[in-house]
């Protein structure tokens, strides 16, 4: 779905088929679903609860494989990958940030953000330096000594977002991220995030039931009929 003009799509799905369980219990979720998240580009997923918004991101966090279809990350045909190489992929290309935030309680900020990129083969000097720069953009660097428990419900989001982002991935997703903040602290979240977006040129889907924020996103996107279909 390349017009020749719009840059490579950092993820591409196309006839997306995923069913649960087999026989008369079989529940088929996503059939022939498809979607393609360019460079840049920060896509909103609104759908009702059961709808299957947690299995697109599973399938597009290689978490789980679709039954049929083709996904491309960057390129990369996913569904001829083995595990070993699947595993490698999410940590390297694919950041995550759930609704609650999951960071180690035994490390402070800039170790939560430091640890990934020493997983992935990053010397410890270098992480760290990643991680002030990140701390600084995300303008929490006088929190990156403190723990987790030390740190308000935002910022605990933000150290999240910036060890999502850490060894700068290709596509960003998150599921909720600021679905357990107050109002004022999810707009403040929602703004660092999205400036990081912008800034890196990730892709990014974003699952929220925030229609505030989804409207600020690029484009907004929906699962009806078990396709994925663009919301005007
Ligand atoms: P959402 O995140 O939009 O609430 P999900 O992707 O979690 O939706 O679920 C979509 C549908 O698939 C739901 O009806 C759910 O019960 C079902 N489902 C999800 N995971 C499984 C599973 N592992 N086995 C069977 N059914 C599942």
């Amino acid at each position: 779905m390349n017009d020749g003009s719009a840059p490579p799509a950092v993820l591409s799905m196309s006839g997306i088929q995923r069913t649960y369980g087999k026989g008369t219990h079989a529940l088929t979720v996503l059939n022939d679903a498809a979607m393609d998240i360019r460079r840049g580009e920060l896509v909103a997923l609104v759908a009702p609860s059961g709808a299957g918004k947690s299995t697109l991101l599973h399938l597009a966090g290689l978490l789980e494989r679709p039954d049929a279809g083709s996904l491309t990350i960057g390129g990369v045909e996913c569904g001829a990958l083995n595990d070993d190489n699947r595993t490698r992929m999410r940590r390297i290309d694919i950041g995550f940030v759930y609704q609650f935030h999951h960071l180690l309680p035994e490390l402070d900020a800039r170790e939560n953000i430091a640890l990934p990129q020493v997983v992935a083969g990053q010397s410890k000097a270098a992480a760290n330096v990643r991680a002030n720069d990140l701390l600084d953009h995300l303008g929490i660097a006088a929190r990156a000594t403190h723990r987790p428990s030390e740190l308000s419900g935002g910022e605990q989001q933000r150290v999240a977002i910036a060890r999502a982002v850490a060894n700068q991935p290709k596509l960003l997703l998150a599921d909720e991220p600021t679905g357990n903040l107050d109002p004022s602290t999810s707009d403040l979240v929602f703004d660092a995030l999205t400036d990081l977006v912008r800034a890196t040129g990730l892709a990014a889907l974003i699952a929220t039931h925030n229609h505030e924020l989804a409207a600020r996103m690029d484009r907004i996107v929906t699962i009806e009929d078990n396709k994925i279909v663009a919301v005007s």
